[in-house]
């Protein structure tokens, strides 16, 4: 990604030089923003009607050219007048193919102190790297996706139903390439029958483009010296209702998912069950109670967060390949996204402490680690979320004697999964029943009956969430799923103290500042104890304590520094910790979304088995209600809020967070057309 060179003019006004025009105008630029794009979109007249609707709604604006924001805190400010204390949310949507650097919009911020309550988060959540989608809080009620790219490629890419446009993206005198064909089919494809428009080019290419796409056009006055703007709405009859399409699962097969839909209910149904309550399920019910849905977590075991969300510490950890895939950007964005979720919900909480933002260090291992890791710093230049550091540097931001040389992330940090799971599932919509095995789920009457070893539940969609166990289901066993045994292990300050490895003046062994990661990880000490691990036994499922795992943590622990020698004079015994059972899949992908129907699908997509290629229109099959939120492996703590995120946006029918291509990549579905590909079944 290229950012914009940007020029300021004395009177605080930032001009593009790639475009040779400027973003706004310190004299108006404001005001130029509420008449074009507030006023004739009718966004106040849209808002206050909002306000009086009791079923939380989102409301979807979508822009070309993000800039400096302006626009999009513009609409802020003014959502927030009427919605702020509502269940609404705004999403807005907005491309920007350069865009610009922190310092550059925190700049252009300061011109508008009004917007200030919206400029800081944005400001202070701007994506430090810029590539793909990436999705930023605002506050409670408003997120912004801001997708990298050029506008037509990405809106090409993105899933959604747009209330209203912002065309901007400079004078097409200026910049011809974005007024395109190409946009303008995206435009009608994303938009429905009450979808409006507004922009402040009345030049005749657009009116062309925008009537030839299905949308009236309006001339008014323009803003300032410019004469002329237009506005206007989609026409019902060359724009159908149609819903978000999540079911793609080619990136050249965008496929509405009109017939899927008619068989559904979801825009009714209001009640969920989720199976398991470890921090996805946690997450998905916390979500979903937000949106106003009535839900019923359902665990097996006696305790929420039994599983491998039981673990004392986890770590918000990524580790970029060194070069540039899907899979990358999943994990990046994913990345930024958790660090904000965790700093949104889990700061300001009084007396506990259930995440912290340390930082992590990555450490090179080996030569061909640290070539590995330095490819990845190439890969993304420019970038702040990581940066190199000498084995001196990583000593020193650590407070241990490292060797090697590392990567730190500063926005990363460790979070307490127990306390974040509790705090997640508090909330007057949520039920959570304990010792609730489930045995059977099947589909009646438009609702699903889930059957546990002593009742039974009904709702109108269910999500699993209960890790490597939840494709015991009839329509689950497609989900390739594998266990993984790891054990963690910790060491409480009063064992050092008895072993006179901590005095009251002197500590012999130093808790590290930062998360660090190699083979192995160890986070500072949280209440009095030092946690470390953990092991990595694929398709064991027992979680009986072993002994000889304390020995493996150990030694992974005195390879990360030379510092936790003296707990060799600690016996075994005097260790503590536990053994969890994660899940991951075949591609190490989580699979989150609906659960296709695996025979229908087989049936509905036999071509596949002789062409791979083979573009299939029709979006197959699905069980109706029937969600996953799984696989996280050991990265859910980052991986675990945007897909709750992509899975919410799936049901609710909002915009989803990720480029289809990647939604694709993460479906249920996925293990069926490969499958059918590699002729498997
Ligand atoms: N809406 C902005 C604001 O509130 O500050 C001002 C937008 S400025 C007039 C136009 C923006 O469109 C610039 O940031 C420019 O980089 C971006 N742009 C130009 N061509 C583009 C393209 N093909 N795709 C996406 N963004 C583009």
């Amino acid at each position: 990604m290229k950012h914009a060179d940007v020029k300021w003019y004395e009177s605080g006004t930032p001009c593009s030089l790639q475009f040779d025009d400027v973003y706004f105008s310190t004299d108006g630029g404001l005001d130029e923003t509420r008449y074009i794009f507030l006023e004739h979109n009718r966004l106040e007249e849209r808002f206050a009607l909002l306000a009086h609707e009791q079923q939380p709604k989102a409301f979807v604006i979508a822009e070309t050219g993000f800039g400096t924001g302006l626009n999009f805190l513009a609409v802020c400010q003014m959502w927030d007048k009427y919605l702020a204390n509502t269940p609404h949310k705004l999403e807005f949507i907005s491309t920007e193919k350069y865009p610009l650097t922190h310092g550059d919009i925190e700049r252009a911020m300061k011109t508008w102190p009004e917007l200030t309550p919206w400029a800081a988060p944005l400001t202070e959540n701007y994506p430090k790297m810029c590539a793909g989608f990436q999705k930023v809080i605002i506050n409670k009620n408003i997120s912004l996706l801001l997708a990298f790219g050029d506008a037509a490629d990405s809106f090409a890419q993105i899933a959604a139903k747009v209330d209203a446009w912002f065309l901007d993206g400079f004078a097409p005198a200026k910049n011809p390439d974005i007024w395109s064909p190409a946009l303008f089919t995206q435009v009608q494809r994303l938009s429905h029958t009450e979808t409006t428009y507004a922009t402040f080019t009345a030049a005749r290419v657009v009116r062309d483009l925008l009537a030839e796409h299905g949308f009236t056009v309006v001339k008014d006055v323009g803003f300032g010296v410019k004469r002329e703007m237009i506005y206007g709405c989609a026409v019902p009859e060359k724009i159908p209702h149609r819903t978000v399409n999540h079911q793609s699962l080619s990136a050249n097969t965008q496929v509405w998912n009109k017939v899927q839909k008619s068989q559904q209910n979801e825009t009714q149904a209001r009640t969920a069950t989720i199976i398991g309550a470890g921090l996805s399920g946690a997450h998905t019910a916390h979500a979903l109670a937000k949106k106003g849905w009535k839900v019923t977590v359902l665990e097996q075991e006696a305790q929420i967060a039994s599983g491998a969300s039981g673990n004392f510490q986890g770590v918000i950890y990524t580790k970029p390949a060194s070069k540039e895939t899907k899979e990358d950007g999943f994990y990046l964005s994913s990345f930024q996204y958790a660090v904000q979720h965790y700093r949104h919900h889990f700061s300001e909480i009084q007396n506990e402490t259930i995440w912290k933002q340390t930082g992590l260090l990555q450490l090179a291992q080996t030569p061909e680690d640290e070539t590995r890791l330095k490819a990845v710093l190439e890969n993304n230049p420019g970038s702040d979320l990581m940066a190199w550091q000498t084995p001196e540097q990583a000593s020193e931001v650590s407070g241990l004697n490292i060797q090697q040389a590392a990567l730190f992330y500063p926005d990363s940090g460790w979070v307490n999964p127990v306390k974040a799971c509790h705090m997640l599932l508090q909330h007057e919509n949520i039920l959570t029943q304990c010792n609730q095995k489930v045995t059977d789920l099947f589909h009646q009457n438009s609702q699903w009956v889930i059957t546990t070893e002593t009742n039974q539940y009904t709702s109108d969609i269910v999500v699993l969430a209960s890790a490597w166990e939840s494709d015991q289901f009839s329509q689950t066993q497609h989900l390739n799923l594998t266990p993984i045994r790891g054990q963690v292990s910790r060491l409480s300050s009063k064992v050092l103290k008895s072993n006179g490895l901590l005095s009251d003046q002197k500590m012999d062994i130093p808790s590290p500042n930062v998360v660090i990661c190699s083979d192995a990880y160890v986070t500072p000490t949280d209440e009095g104890y030092l946690n470390f691990g953990a092991t990595f036994d694929l398709k064991d499922t027992n979680t009986e304590y072993r002994t000889e795992d304390v020995e493996k943590n150990l030694e992974k622990l005195k390879q990360i520094s030379d510092d936790f020698t003296p707990l060799d004079q600690v016996a075994t015994e005097e260790f503590d910790g536990r053994a969890a059972v994660r899940c991951i899949t075949n591609d190490r992908l989580p699979v989150v979304g609906q659960i296709n129907d695996h025979p229908a699908m087989i049936e509905q997509y036999q071509k596949l088995r002789k062409d791979k290629n083979w573009k299939y229109t029709d979006p197959g099959k699905y069980h109706t209600g029937l969600y996953a939120n799984l696989g996280h492996g050991s990265k859910g703590l980052t991986t675990i809020p945007l897909c709750t995120d992509l899975l919410c946006a799936i049901i609710n029918e909002e915009p989803l967070p990720f480029p289809q291509p990647l939604v694709d990549s993460l479906s249920p579905t996925r293990f069926t057309i490969k499958g059918l590909i590699r002729n498997k079944f």
